[in-house]
């Protein structure tokens, strides 16, 4: 049995950045993430300027990430357009590109990163269960796994979403002048009934097409990723000119129940919730990697401060503080998913540009 002062339980950036912050201050800290080999998350890939902000205080700067810059906001809803310029400019970038440098990062400031290590349960005393890789008993215990429940560990979710979950889907367009010239240094949103697609350009120039869709709209496509798209490109021209740059509709990435809008408002004593552990703010408002830095931020603060046990105070604070945005991108979702309401807050974007810039400024995590 080892005993670690900090274990992080979870590879993606919310634990990737807290192993960073750690390290970087001389904390002994060891995270363990169950993924052989580091993949690429379902994610849209935009990473705000506030992201961008916060990963260079980490020490990862734009250029290392090498992504396709963002300056402009498309929003499609049937067929009306608006384009508005974002207050400053983002990125596109592949999450494999982003965890691989961040983890990366995180082994060079001294952290101690073990992958192919699955956390199975986590007991009342602290004691982590990691199956064949053994026990590990933790001074405090960061909680970085993202969408994923752990066993002794996990999270009440909102009901607001259980009765028609939501599901994220992506696909890949291949790299292409046409591509380039419809999407070009765009952020576009795509809004339909129950759902929308992000689409950006990430750092080969190929496209990332994601979507967060209600499962009753699988069901009513048959149950096929490949028929929804097919059946959603039909039906929005514009959104069917981009998937006809994607070379397989069956090569489809999924993941199920996506709960949007989960806060956690309270933790158990020497545990942190970061990232998706700690808040889940709709996707469309391309912030939760932006929330998974700040939360990991916050957490470090917390326990160099005050040690594990200043847990309960960081989460709390947390809470506090991803309120305003979570709440904003709450009502955007809610919009976005109702055609009626997306018609008309795209007719007023056009009108008024600093709309959308405004609702982009207030679901940023500060
Ligand atoms: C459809 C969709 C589109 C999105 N688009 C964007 C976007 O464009 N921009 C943006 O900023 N955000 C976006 N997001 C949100 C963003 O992907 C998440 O908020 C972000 O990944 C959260 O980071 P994390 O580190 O908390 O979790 P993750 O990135 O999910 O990382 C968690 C890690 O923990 C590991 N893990 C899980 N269980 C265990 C275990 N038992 N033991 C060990 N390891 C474990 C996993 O393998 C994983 O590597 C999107 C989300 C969705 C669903």
């Amino acid at each position: 049995m080892s005993a670690d002062p900090v274990t992080i339980i979870g590879g993606g950036p919310a634990g990737s950045a807290a192993a960073i912050g750690l390290a970087r201050a001389g904390s002994e800290v060891h995270l363990v993430e169950r993924q052989r080999a580091i993949g690429d998350a379902i994610c849209g890939g935009f990473l705000s300027w506030r992201t961008l902000q916060q990963l260079e205080a980490l020490g990862i700067d734009s250029d290392a990430l090498g992504g396709q810059r963002v300056t402009r906001l498309a929003l499609f809803a049937g067929d009306r357009v608006a384009h508005s310029r974002l207050p400053h400019a983002a990125m596109g970038v592949s999450r494999h590109r982003l965890d691989t440098l961040m983890l990366d990062r995180a082994a060079a400031c001294g952290a101690r990163i073990q992958l192919g290590v699955k956390v199975r349960g986590i007991g009342d005393d602290g004691q982590v269960d990691c199956g064949e890789a053994g026990m590990l008993r933790a001074n405090a215990l960061i909680l970085a796994s993202g969408k994923h429940e752990l066993p002794g560990a996990r999270r009440t979710m909102p009901e607001a979403i259980a009765d028609d979950p939501v599901l994220g889907l992506r696909v890949r367009a291949d790299p292409s002048a046409g591509f380039a010239a419809l999407v070009g240094d765009g952020i576009e949103l795509h809004l339909f009934d129950r759902g929308y697609a992000g689409i950006v350009r990430q750092e080969d120039g190929g496209g990332n097409i994601c979507m967060a869709v209600r499962k009753s709209l699988l069901t009513q496509a048959g149950g096929s990723p490949a028929a929804l798209l097919a059946m959603l490109g039909a039906a929005n021209p514009q959104l069917g000119e981009r998937l006809a740059h994607v070379a397989d509709l069956s090569a489809t990435d999924a993941i199920a129940a996506v709960p949007y809008g989960f806060i956690a408002q309270s933790t158990e004593p020497g545990r942190l919730r970061v990232g998706d552990q700690a808040a889940v703010i709709p996707s469309l408002a391309g912030e939760g990697i932006g929330i998974a830095l700040a939360s990991a931020r916050d957490a470090v603060a917390a326990l160099l401060r005050g040690g594990a046990g200043a847990a309960s105070d960081y989460q709390g604070d947390f809470a506090r503080r991803a309120a305003l945005p979570m709440r904003v991108a709450g009502a955007a979702w809610r919009a976005a998913e109702s055609p009626g309401l997306a018609r008309l807050g795209i007719g007023a974007a056009r009108w008024f540009p600093a709309l959308p810039r405004l609702i982009a400024r207030t679901t940023r995590i500060v």
